[in-house]
């Protein structure tokens, strides 16, 4: 047998893996597992592809170069990563993901780019094609590098959150895409390499149009449909390189990516084709800065108090509880209820936090069980005969104006109708907005109270009272 059939035989299984995982990923329940095969499919194609080049370095000084070149990027690249990982807090998660997807798209362009200067030996057909792959891929990977740029700018608050308005702005995006396509055709016809520079130029320039178009609350979709095209920019490279485990991981993550944009954007009542089209359609926010009046406060004592004559508590958390890191108290604060009698349960927002399932992952690292953390859907025609609602550090994910005000940045957006419950404590550190910049009525209506502060220490505050 040769290393090249076992080393297929291995991207098969890693690709099996890889569909494990995704599946294992589904539901809280399989997801250790789903990471577990995700590692061991990536442990797999890893050594499998080392073990080829070593083969096929054997002997030929070109190949050892090759051979050091791959040993010193993987040392190099790996204790970056490892490094980062260690380092990296959980707000700091969804940015660090949006530069790692600007990475695959800026291989996906050197490698582009690299087809296109070492041209394999190819004549007819075949050479169109290689062609058209190198062009489609520099175009998918450029607009996945600045468009995740962007991304991660956004994310990390280096760049305001609020939708880029620039007059024509759907024409620009249609043109792009138009002349991209007869670019493509002219290249397939005559591979000249200026071509190659303006799309480049093209592409780079409406991944950044693109994203920077998105306003705050449509970021979640942005972020998942950089993953997905991160995904496209792999199996093009996958093409380019001949590497069936690259086209099949590449398609698994762009499907997946573009599935779970789909599903995000139907949660939150969002135009799948308009958010993937940078905004296409969206007018500028109409709403202003309406005076809502005056909010009242609470101290962690009165807290305390309400939450003992309590018999139906709902916790939604957000953004908030993330940077403070409250989820342990909180625990600790539904475990304790609990044992009171009262019932206790966990309000998810699909988009709660800075990427999806963030609240899932920081409430089962401070393992709250399963079965108390439930979704929009399955809480929000409870709020009705709910005591009290704690809101934890979330704030437009429990928004009022996406349901009341059509004028609004994120009018039509699901939210957690918290408002409908007795009593609402709203912990926070100030009146500051959202992601989104929206203010939020919640805050001044008659059943709100403020406990202002960091989440963490008046949740604790709140224990020692109790
Ligand atoms: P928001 O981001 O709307 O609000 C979080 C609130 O937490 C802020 O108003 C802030 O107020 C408060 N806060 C911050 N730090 C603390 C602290 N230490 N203690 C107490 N409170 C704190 O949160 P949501 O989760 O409700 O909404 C998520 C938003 O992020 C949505 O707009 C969503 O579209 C967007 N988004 C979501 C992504 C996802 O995939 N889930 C990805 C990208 C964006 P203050 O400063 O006054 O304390």
């Amino acid at each position: 047998m040769t290393a090249e059939s076992l080393a297929t035989g291995a991207y098969l299984v890693a690709a099996l893996l890889f569909i494990l995982s995704l599946r294992g990923l589904s539901t809280h329940e399989s997801a250790r597992a789903g990471v577990t095969y995700g590692i061991a499919g990536m442990a797999i194609a890893l050594l499998a592809t080392i073990a080829l080049l070593f083969q096929n370095a054997w002997g030929a000084p070109q190949g050892m170069l090759g051979l050091s070149l791959l040993v010193a990027a993987v040392l190099i690249g790996g204790s970056i990563g490892l490094w980062r990982a260690r380092v990296v807090e959980m707000t700091g998660m969804p940015e660090l993901i949006a530069l790692l997807h600007s990475f695959v798209g800026l291989a996906a362009v050197l490698v582009g780019w690299n087809g296109a200067l070492y041209e394999p030996d190819l004549s007819g057909a075949l050479k169109d094609i290689h062609h058209a792959e190198v062009f489609i891929g520099v175009f998918i990977g450029a607009v996945t590098f600045t468009g995740s740029i962007v991304a991660f700018l956004k994310l990390s608050g280096r760049m305001s959150s609020k939708p880029l308005m620039l007059p024509g702005k759907n024409v620009l995006n249609v043109g792009a895409l138009v002349l991209f396509v007869v670019l493509t055709v002219w290249y397939v016809l005559t591979p000249d390499l200026w071509l190659l520079i303006v799309v480049t130029a093209l592409a780079l320039a409406l991944g950044w149009h693109l994203v920077a178009s998105i306003g705050g609350g449509d970021m979640p979709v942005v972020v998942s449909m950089l993953n997905s095209y991160s995904g496209w920019a792999a199996a093009a490279a996958g093409f380019l390189l001949n590497n069936d485990l690259l086209i099949v991981t590449g398609a698994l993550v762009g499907s997946s990516g573009a599935y779970l944009s789909y599903i995000m954007c139907k949660a939150m009542n969002r135009s799948f084709l308009s958010v993937i089209a940078g905004g296409f359609g969206i007018e500028a926010p109409t709403s202003s800065d309406e005076d809502h009046g005056e909010h009242r406060e609470i101290d962690a004592e009165g807290a305390a108090e309400m939450l003992s004559g309590a018999s139906r508590v709902v916790i939604t958390p957000g953004y908030g509880m993330a940077v403070a890191q409250a989820q342990y108290p909180v625990a600790e604060l539904a475990a304790r209820l609990r044992e009171r009698g009262v019932e206790v349960v966990f309000g998810i927002h699909p988009v709660a936090g800075r990427l999806p399932g963030h609240m899932n992952v920081l409430l089962a690292e401070a393992k709250v069980p399963y079965d108390i953390v439930l979704e929009l859907d399955e809480v929000n025609d409870d709020f009705a005969a709910t005591s009290v609602a704690l809101v934890i550090g979330a704030n437009d994910t429990v928004n009022p104006a996406a349901a009341e005000d059509p004028g609004s940045p994120i009018a039509g957006m699901p939210v957690l109708k918290v408002w409908d419950a007795e009593n609402v404590i709203v912990f926070k550190r100030s009146m500051a907005s959202g992601y989104a910049g929206v203010q939020n009525p919640l805050f001044f209506r008659d059943n709100t109270q403020m406990l202002f502060g960091d989440a963490k220490d008046r949740v604790e505050d709140i224990l020692k009272a109790l």
